[in-house]
């Protein structure tokens, strides 16, 4: 199997909390990672590490057979590499739908206007919001600024998506429309690895379930494994307070 990203003995410390311990685990390409775990437990300094929106303490980041946590390596172009998708959308709120989607393309990989408008709206069709490109996030629902998120990240053509907590700022009757694209994403081959509180998501879709709990990886598997046969104490007791 083909990895995409694989982690080896990654630390995170802010002062003197040490948020990630030893933590080592790969992402295989076409593979769907869904990471569970209580607040607090580092889910998103994990994320926030990969993509190095924070700068990890220790330990190596492989990708593409190159440490590239190594001072040498061209941070900016494996950054471009990954699509992130955030809890609180971070679209551009005084750009159109469209401009979302088509700013990093000119910006970071240099596609010309009329080549981004192309891909965008590939992406824009597929999350179901090819109809807004001319609405501002401000007249959107929250679903739907998630699915432009989405398609704005898409539009990047990355290598690996990673989402933190994408449904969790939404209203509940929300939810199920963005955990549909993304359901549909994953059955399309896309590498994904999701932070999520959406255990029938994660039982449904997830290839693999990372169970972290106080900054270490306590137990991972298959979602039948994690969440019918959990071997773990700390993942049984997770389970019983969240089903
Ligand atoms: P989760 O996403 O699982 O809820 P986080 O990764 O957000 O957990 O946080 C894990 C721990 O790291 C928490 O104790 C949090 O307070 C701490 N933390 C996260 N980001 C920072 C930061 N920028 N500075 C200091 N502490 C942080
Ligand atoms: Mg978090």
């Amino acid at each position: 199997m083909e990895r995409v990203i694989d982690i080896q003995h990654l630390s995170k410390t802010f002062g003197n909390n040490q948020v990630l311990k030893d933590i080592n685990f790969s992402v295989n390409k076409g593979e769907v990672v869904c990471v569970i775990g209580s607040s607090g437990s580092g889910k998103s300094t994990l994320l926030r590490c990969i993509n190095l929106l924070e700068k990890p303490s220790g330990g190596a980041i492989i990708y593409n057979e190159e440490n590239i946590l190594k001072d040498e390596h061209d941070i900016y172009k494996y950054r471009t590499r990954l699509g992130m998708v955030f809890q609180q959308f971070n679209l551009f709120n005084n750009h159109d739908v469209l401009s979302n989607c088509t700013i990093g393309q000119r910006k970071v990989l240099g596609r010309s206007q009329q080549e981004a408008e192309k891909v965008a709206m590939k992406y824009l069709e597929v999350v179901g919001m090819a109809q807004y490109i001319h609405a501002k996030p401000k007249q959107l629902s929250g679903g739907q600024k998630q699915r432009v998120a989405i398609a704005r990240a898409l539009s990047m053509e990355p290598d690996v998506m990673l989402f933190d907590e994408p449904t969790s700022a939404l209203d509940p009757e929300m939810v199920g429309e963005v955990l549909k694209v993304m359901k549909q994403l994953a059955q399309s081959g896309l590498t994904m690895m999701v932070v999520t509180h959406e255990m029938g998501f994660a039982k449904e879709v997830a290839d693999r379930v990372v169970f972290m709990d106080k900054g270490v990886i306590a137990e991972e598997g298959n979602p039948e494994q994690i969440f019918n046969h959990p071997t773990q104490e700390r993942t049984k007791q997770f389970l019983k307070r969240i089903l």
